[in-house]
């Protein structure tokens, strides 16, 4: 599946915010944030003063949460439909199913510093889902199945220092055994438990029109 390749931080700066793609930088003073809070592009600038119309709020909102989680356009709106074939609220069954991602799991683990890196991580083979090596980012996560990192990947440096300086808590629908290095699924994650600044109604509004 193809994914974005180009420039991460302007991401960001398109949606007026940290998005947090690039791990530890996204916490330093050299992100473009910081120092450029205002839409990338020669007219960046004159963007803040515009209104929004009802559909940029909505289109804003479908890219931020896309961008958060690096899907493509394709991929996340397949996955919109499949939550909206589903029962439930379709905002947060699209949340839940974005979250339960294997390459999210592995970021919410700590072994990841960003998603991407995550991503990468399980297509270089380094997770394994049940004992059994997965290399597929987009795998969902199942209610009581366990990811643990594979045996070369407990002694990668870029893993132990991830582990070290990130200190991310494990969110409550995960639990976390840090002597087998592996995290269970105890439960799908409820709405409360999804930290993700997405305003999920609006992708709904949008995709309905
Ligand atoms: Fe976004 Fe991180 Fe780049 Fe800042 S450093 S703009 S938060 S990706």
């Amino acid at each position: 599946m193809a994914r974005y390749t180009g420039p991460v931080c302007r991401l960001c700066r398109r949606e007026k915010m940290k998005l947090f793609l690039k791990g530890a930088k996204c916490d330093t003073m050299k992100c473009p944030i910081e120092r450029r809070p205002y839409p990338p592009g020669e007219h960046g600038r004159t963007q803040l003063r515009r209104k929004d119309s009802e559909y940029l709020v909505q289109l804003r909102e479908k890219q931020k949460a896309r961008r958060i989680y690096g899907l493509m356009e394709k991929q996340f709106r397949n996955l919109y439909q499949e939550a909206n074939r589903q029962k439930g609220v379709t905002g947060e069954n699209l949340l839940r199913m974005l979250e339960l991602r294997l390459d999210n799991v592995v970021f919410r683990a700590g072994w990841g510093a960003s998603r991407s890196q995550s991503r990468q991580l399980v297509r270089h083979g380094h997770i394994k889902v049940n004992g059994r090596r997965v290399t597929i980012p987009s795998y969902t996560m199942r209610k009581g199945e366990v990811v643990e990192l594979g045996e070369r990947a407990k002694a990668m440096i870029v893993i132990r220092h991830n582990l070290d300086t990130l200190d991310r808590q494990v969110p409550p629908w995960l639990e976390g055994d840090p002597q087998s290095a592996s995290v269970t699924v105890r439960d799908v994650p409820l709405r409360e438990h999804i930290d993700v600044p997405v305003r999920e109604q609006l992708i709904v509004e949008l995709y309905s029109k």
